[in-house]
């Protein structure tokens, strides 16, 4: 409630401002605004003391809008954000029970999507327990099982050289270290990745696949086609604490927006950050 007296106090405090801008905007300026507030609407007891002593509020940083030609550094957090916002249960999603079976079903997913490699791997899973039985699997056999998953020669031979290999120099276990992981047939860093990252809970690096290499090239966080140096670019940029959940960030928005070979930008939640983007 305004008392009389507040009332005065406001209409003299007008007053000195019509004065003081007789002297132009740098003189008016000296009145702070919290100074007529505060008379206007505390009692005049607690006020008049206040308005001595108050200085005039600090300018509020203004914040710059972030935009697609900003450097990847400045736009990386709110790019995560957003596909964090959008994907938030992004998560590896080869079903495994242990280590290798991990390691095998990671192998398999190459050119092939999730969803077969599941479909095949619930039944071969189950056919195929130890890393002896696929050691000793009869090949042809082994390639019939497999073969939805497309390259399926190839496939087998490296999951059978990869299983005698680790019953030979890994005491029958699927090694927990990248530089032991990258010694295995058919397994290069962006498999060790995976395999340390949803095994082991262990991040080294960043898996590096199709999307994630397309997406990190549109979205300017590298200029290399290498997927070596796409993961070295990628782990200077990001945290490291988000580096495995970045590949599936990346992964989902791959398949479910920024397609290859044509990307749909206009249903892109991050195409006003995007360098690449067509809209
Ligand atoms: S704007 Fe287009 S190119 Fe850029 S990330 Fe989005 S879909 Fe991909």
């Amino acid at each position: 409630m305004v008392t009389p007296l507040g009332k005065e106090l406001g209409r003299s405090l007008e007053q000195l401002g019509s004065s003081l801008s007789l002297f132009g905007d740098r003189h008016a300026r000296m009145i702070p605004n919290d100074c007529l507030f505060v008379a206007f609407f505390s009692s005049e007891a607690e006020s008049l003391p206040r308005i001595a002593n108050m200085k005039a509020s600090p300018k509020k940083a203004v914040r710059k809008k972030l935009s697609r030609t900003d450097p990847a550094e400045a736009r990386f957090p709110e790019i995560w954000r957003r596909l964090y916002r959008e994907y938030p249960d992004a998560k590896c999603a080869l079903n495994f029970s242990n280590a290798h079976e991990m390691l095998f079903a990671t192998i398999l997913s190459a050119q092939c999507t999730d969803v077969m490699v599941n479909r095949v791997t619930a039944d071969l899973f189950r056919k195929y327990r130890t890393l002896d039985d696929y050691a000793k699997a009869d090949p042809l056999e082994f390639e019939k099982d497999i073969k939805p998953t497309g390259f399926f020669r190839q496939k087998t031979k490296s999951i059978q050289s990869t299983a005698r290999q680790l019953i030979d120099e890994f005491g029958g276990r699927v090694p927990d270290k990248m530089e032991d992981l990258v010694r295995l047939r058919g397994v290069a860093r962006k498999t060790a990745n995976i395999v340390l990252g949803n095994a082991y809970d262990k991040i080294e690096g960043i898996a590096v696949d199709t999307h994630v290499k397309r997406l990190s090239k549109r979205l300017g966080f590298t200029d290399h086609d290498d997927p070596v140096k796409v993961e070295r670019d990628l782990m200077e940029l990001v945290p490291k604490k988000k580096w495995l959940q970045m590949t599936y960030l990346l992964i989902e928005h791959g398949r479910a927006v920024c397609k290859a070979p044509v990307p749909r930008c206009e249903e892109c939640v991050i195409n006003h950050l995007c360098p690449s983007s067509r809209v």
